[in-house]
């Protein structure tokens, strides 16, 4: 039997010089000295060293809890810097400039994993990782990262928009559970994202996400500005129609930053 569940806005963690709540995507956590509130101004450093497999992530930040109710486990959030979509109710703006880079090296997330700490918190009980956004899939780090995660034991979890249904094929084998943003019917889709052939990416997406069989929550953020009732009632009779059975409408928060 499906659902479709109203969810309230997530609790909104203090702001201050540099934290930012990224509660409306997905957790909250404390970003780094590299990132600023006016991203504009911090870009990539030309000459940095490249780097690769999962030390080349862009991560904005880490936390070792998470709001997405993941039943049984205890997942710890790493959030990725960038996206491509301009989604107008994207409540985490200051992770979608693809020109910001990392302010948390990979090696320093998987010690605070094994170390039992983080600058948030307490991993101790953590079982789980959640990779999130921004929009994880346009990473080419992310195939390694969840490589080294199963190597250590953590169920491994991603949030996506899922703007690149072939980026998200190659790693859905090693995602245990996904949690897929529908963002409208597919009318109103470039409007919701304000990009091109958006629906077209995010339905290539889940009809992957359902064909693979990976534990699945679609998750819609209820922009008032967008999407009315008849809106949001006809998103989740066509989903349940394509076989979603797990589909939560999200109420939207105002964006920070
Ligand atoms: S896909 Fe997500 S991160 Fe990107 S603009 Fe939309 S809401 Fe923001």
């Amino acid at each position: 039997m499906s659902r479709t569940l109203l969810a309230p806005p997530p609790a909104a963690a203090p702001l201050g010089e540099r934290t930012v709540t990224t509660a409306g995507w997905a957790c909250a956590a404390r970003l780094g000295p590299t990132v600023s509130r006016t991203p504009a101004t911090v870009l990539r450093v030309p000459d940095r060293p490249a780097r690769e497999g999962a030390d080349g992530l862009e991560i904005a930040a880490w936390s070792p809890t998470c709001e997405l109710g993941w039943s049984g486990r205890r997942p710890a959030t790493v959030l990725l810097q960038g996206c491509a979509w301009q989604c107008a109710a994207c409540p985490t703006p200051l992770l979608r400039d693809p020109m910001v880079g990392g302010a948390v090296p990979w090696a320093e997330v998987r010690a605070g994993l094994l170390g039992g700490a983080s600058a948030d918190g307490d991993t101790a009980g953590v079982d789980a990782v959640v990779l999130s956004g921004g929009e994880p899939t346009r990473q080419d780090g992310l195939v390694a990262a969840l490589m080294q995660l199963r190597e250590l034991g953590l169920a491994t979890g991603l949030r996506t928009s899922g703007a690149y249904p072939q980026r998200l094929a190659a790693v859905l084998p090693l995602v245990d559970r996904l949690w897929l943003d529908i963002k409208a019917p597919a009318g109103l889709y470039r409007a919701a994202t304000g990009a091109g052939a958006s629906a077209h990416k995010a339905f290539a997406s889940l009809r992957l996400a359902l064909d693979a069989g990976v534990e699945l929550q679609v998750r819609t953020v209820a922009d008032p500005q967008l999407l009315g009732p008849a809106d949001l009632a006809e998103l989740a009779r066509h989903l349940h129609d394509l076989g979603v059975r797990d589909h939560v409408i999200e109420a939207a928060r105002p964006a920070e930053g």
